[in-house]
């Protein structure tokens, strides 16, 4: 049975997705050895009766080790090596969660993104050339909606395709260096050695310790270099530079007044962050709270912070 992984950033809809795709198959449970949730389940498809086993990896915003949840997806996928990774993205937010896309693609995985709540794109006026994005990103892209189950099957169709054929790793990033610190990790036939070399570069903490002497062998190369380039935060911003010039161009549109206008809690937190009524309202909350504490009888006469000095 084909196994696909569904990836992505927090409240892209993965988890809708994963529901709508497994329905009453799905189990929920812990990743081993610590709190984050699990879910996998059966997906079926209809006409070919051909069924896949999807994993709903926890929401991230990057595979780095940061966070548990990235250290649980990234192993996931390295180790359990899923037959292709479904990149939920929330098109609302495109630049954003395809900082992402641009780390997932280096992987010799196969991969579809799927540009989930298209129904909120169209809503608030805009759409994204799907074929645009696809050229840039070189892999398929899939417009869904989870939550209206819109194009689940041409989305599953796709993924199985895709699933079908290896695919390499492939870097965004516009720098020398990366080709040759692949090639020390092909050298030594390292598994995703693209992946592995990009973090190596950045000087992550595991593959420092997962491949001690090829990640040495990076840092000798970058040291070797005429003009030291800190790669750790280079790569981050060129990740950021690549997007807006090749990915934020698919975008059509501009929101419509309906996205501009603020919701209430925009509205009171607007308020609240104001420079200086900010500052104002924090006193007066705080000066109040003093007050209910410290205040003799006559103020608020049966609150507890009176009885604090009755007590005393
Ligand atoms: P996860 O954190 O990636 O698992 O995201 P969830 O599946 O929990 O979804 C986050 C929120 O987005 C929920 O309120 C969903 O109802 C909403 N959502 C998910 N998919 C869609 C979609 O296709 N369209 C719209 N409009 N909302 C969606
Ligand atoms: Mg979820």
């Amino acid at each position: 049975m084909l196994k696909f992984a569904l990836a992505g950033n927090p409240n892209c809809g993965k988890t809708t997705l994963f529901n709508s795709l497994t329905g009453s198959t799905a189990y929920v449970g812990n990743w081993p050895g610590v709190t984050v949730e699990k879910r996998g389940g059966t997906y079926k498809n209809k006409k070919t009766g051909e069924s896949v086993e999807i994993i709903d990896l926890p929401g991230i915003y990057s595979l780095s080790p940061y966070t548990p949840e990235e250290v649980i997806s990234r192993n996931f996928i390295l180790q359990e090596k899923p037959d292709c990774i479904i990149n939920v993205v929330d098109a609302t937010n495109l630049d954003r969660n395809l900082y992402m896309t641009t780390q997932i693609i280096e992987m010799d995985v196969p991969v579809v993104v799927a540009l989930n709540m298209s129904d909120a794109l169209i809503k608030n006026g805009q759409k994204i050339n799907v074929e645009f994005l696809e050229k840039a990103l070189g892999v398929k892209v899939v417009s869904i909606s989870a939550l209206k189950n819109e194009n689940l099957t041409s989305l599953m169709d796709e993924a199985i395709k895709a699933a079908k054929s290896p695919r390499e790793g492939k870097s965004i990033l516009p720098f020398g260096v990366v080709d040759k610190a692949e090639g020390i990790y092909k050298n030594n036939q390292i598994e995703n050695p693209l992946f592995h070399a990009t973090k190596a570069l950045e000087n992550d903490e595991i593959e420092v310790k997962a491949n001690k002497d090829e990640s040495r062998e990076v840092s000798e190369l970058v040291s070797s270099e005429t003009n030291k380039i800190d790669y750790e935060a280079k790569i981050a911003d060129e990740r950021y530079k690549w997007i807006s010039a090749n990915c934020t161009p698919a975008l059509i549109g501009r929101p419509t007044e309906e996205k501009k206008k603020l919701s209430t809690s925009d509205k009171i937190d607007k308020v609240l962050t104001n420079k200086w009524a900010g500052i104002l309202i924090f006193l007066v909350i705080l000066f109040v709270i003093f007050h209910i504490t410290f205040a003799d009888d006559h103020f608020l006469p049966s609150c507890g912070g009176s009885s604090v000095l009755k007590l005393r």
